[in-house]
């Protein structure tokens, strides 16, 4: 990939509370393609996400309205790597129904962590920065990971989607106390 990461601005990470995390956010127009302002962008949240150490960072999190977003796969245990990305305009077909319970965390609503039902596997449609169209399959971590940051794109938090919130945990006692912990999506 053509990005070196630390190559943009750190931005703040806003965090619950703040409008942008349930505002709607805007499709980039085509004629934004390979502009300087989709560059900046994806620079950005590149930098951030390897710096506040998530996995995925979406343009509402640092308060850019626009749809948007940025994530990797580390590749631990039996999940296949993918290599730091940025999605501009994705749309989701949900695979499957939405029974895999998995940890989830949120670097905009920071030291919580819970169980999240996601669907198992998504197809996504979307563009690179430059346009180019990108369509693929994913399943497991990779999903979960999209799935969350689709829904920063359209106002909605981790916590929406806990089917109870008796799996509400600070991350120490998470680390202290929870069962059945694996790798915790951090997004
Ligand atoms: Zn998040």
């Amino acid at each position: 990939m053509s990005v070196r990461p630390l190559d943009g601005r750190h931005r703040t990470i806003v965090r619950l509370g703040h409008p942008a995390l349930r505002q709607v956010a805007e499709p980039v127009p085509a004629e934004r393609f390979g502009t300087r302002f989709l560059r900046d962008l994806e620079r950005d949240l590149l930098r951030t996400m390897f710096e506040d150490n998530g996995v995925g960072l979406a343009a509402p999190q640092i308060a850019a309205g626009v749809r948007v977003f940025a994530y990797f796969v580390p590749g631990e245990g039996d999940e296949d790597e993918v290599a730091p990305r940025v999605l501009v305009n994705p749309t989701l077909t949900l695979l499957g129904e939405p029974t895999e319970l998995g940890w989830e965390g949120c670097l905009s609503v920071p030291g919580l962590r819970g169980l999240v039902a996601r669907h198992p596997g998504v197809k996504v449609a979307a563009f690179d920065p430059d346009g180019v169209p990108l369509a693929f399959e994913a399943t497991g971590f990779h999903a979960r990971v999209i799935q969350h940051e689709c829904d920063h794109l359209d106002g909605i938090v981790f916590l929406d989607r806990m089917p109870g919130m008796a799996s509400l945990m600070f991350e120490e006692e998470w680390d202290r106390y929870a069962t059945d912990r694996e790798l915790p999506v951090e997004v």
